[in-house]
């Protein structure tokens, strides 16, 4: 992918940024590490690790949500709530890639435009929690925050802040985006191949017929193209991936944050793609300030507490020059709120002209706990959420430009509901999730189709 011109030329760098002013700023949701002498040690060793990502990655994925802010393509980031060090494992990462490269094909076939993969993965390891301590038979203990900062044992060794985590979530982002470029460049990815993406443990599924009749369609249009032109279609063995996760533990973010002579200018090398959580968008705090000065796309959260003038002065701050691709705005209100609350904020930001990516996390405004003590998630919320998402953008005058969902390749059960009706009782059977529900494969495959489906009604 060619990188656009402007990125050529030296940039401004926003007034009284470096990559410590953050810490001038109030910071939500950071552990409090016990030792920091431990903590500066690791993070001089982490400046002096190489990058997960380049620049030039960064700036074609920058290039593309352009793309999808034109509606020339559609964004689909899907991955964990939160990874964890142990499901870093060859059968986890490439059946989280298997169920995504299933839903773009999907995507691409009934959309009838390319699709922007993303990934939720490769350093999706620092969760933002609702209280900082839990309590458990009159014991009280720091909260987990994902594997980059403790473990989530209810003990005070486990739950302890410890600065290494850092060291081992980077080495295991590195390991995870080794194996998914490994895997895409040998043509894992090969349209002539959608067989090699079959899950092993799906079985007969309900959704599975509809899903190869696609597949068939698709070869069958492939093979005739072949036949006409004589040669293979290009470019169908090769897919771009791009990774992403919530910029959340700024330490570690600032230690990845490098500048890049060549592209003038600072990006965050541990992601493509960073985003702010819901929990720490204050337009004056010290995310908002990292995020200002680093070159990658960014996105934030955006939720149902959040007015007009608040979203208007967060793009002032974010993507002053109204960059394309630049900004990306996630918003997640709950099927039961997004059409009182979306509505005023699709028309600030188009009254005011500003250029934004809209994407929909129908997953985190339907979170609910069940009588038997499940965190989860019904299908029908949540499918209802993004349906009227796409109805709502397009009442406003503007565009629902992607889909941002939590989900595996393994056979959980952690949301209800879904074609095959899944109940209280089956999430007892599998529900492995440290922090929130996901889809399981054929639920992410039943909103690749309903996407699909309300696009074309
Ligand atoms: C998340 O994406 O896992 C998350 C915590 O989301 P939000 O910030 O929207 O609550
Ligand atoms: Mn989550």
């Amino acid at each position: 992918m060619p990188t656009p011109d402007r990125n050529l030329h030296p940039v401004n760098l926003p007034t009284g940024w470096t990559t410590t002013s953050w810490r001038d700023f109030t910071a939500m949701q950071l552990p409090r590490y016990p030792d920091p002498a431990e903590l500066e040690g690791v993070l001089a060793e982490l400046r002096g690790l190489p990058p997960l990502v380049t620049s030039w990655e960064i700036l074609a994925l920058k290039q593309q949500l352009a793309e999808a802010q034109e509606g020339k393509r559609f964004l689909l980031q899907g991955g964990d709530c939160a990874e964890t060090f142990d499901a870093c494992s060859s059968e986890v990462i490439s059946n989280r890639l298997k169920v995504l490269l299933q839903m773009s094909l999907v995507l691409v076939h009934g959309l009838r435009k390319p699709v922007v993969r993303v990934g939720r993965f490769a350093g999706q390891y620092a969760k933002p929690r609702s209280a900082d301590t839990e309590t458990i038979d009159g014991v009280t203990l720091p909260t987990y925050r994902g594997d980059m900062v403790n473990s989530p044992g209810f003990s005070a060794e486990a739950r302890r802040p410890d600065a290494r985590r850092m060291i081992k979530a980077h080495a295991r982002s590195a390991m995870t985006m080794n194996f998914v470029r490994a895997l895409i460049d040998g043509g894992f990815a090969d349209l002539h191949h959608p067989e090699y993406w079959n899950l092993s443990w799906v079985g007969h599924s309900p959704l599975a017929d509809e899903y190869r009749r696609m597949v068939t369609a698709i070869g069958d249009a492939v093979r005739f193209m072949e036949t006409l032109s004589g040669q293979e279609v290009h470019n169908l063995n090769r897919v771009d991936f791009y990774t992403s996760h919530e910029a959340l533990l700024l330490p570690y973010e600032e230690s990845l944050t490098r500048e890049v002579p060549r592209h003038w200018g600072w990006f965050n090398l541990s992601t493509h793609y960073p985003w702010i959580g819901m929990r720490t968008a204050a337009v004056d705090g010290a995310h908002v300030e990292y995020f200002r000065g680093i070159r990658n796309p960014i996105a934030l959260k955006v939720g149902p507490s959040v007015t007009p003038d608040q979203l208007l002065r967060v793009i002032d701050v974010l993507n002053p020059e109204d960059e394309p691709g630049r900004l990306t705005f996630i918003h997640r209100m709950g099927a039961s709120h997004i059409a009182g609350k979306l509505p005023p904020l699709l028309d600030a930001v188009r009254r005011d002209g500003r250029r934004v990516l809209w994407v929909c996390d129908p997953m985190h405004g339907n979170t609910e706990a069940t009588a038997n003590g499940y965190k989860t998630r019904r299908f029908a919320n949540i499918g209802s959420e993004l349906e009227q998402a796409f109805d709502l953008h397009a009442a406003a005058g503007t565009r629902l430009g992607g889909v941002h969902l939590e989900l595996t390749g393994e056979d959980v059960t952690e949301c209800l509901g879904g074609a095959r009706e899944l109940t209280e009782v089956d999430l007892e059977r599998a529900y492995h999730s440290t922090v929130d529900p996901r889809l399981n494969y054929e639920q992410a495959l039943e909103v690749a189709m309903l996407i699909v489906r309300k696009q074309s009604s």
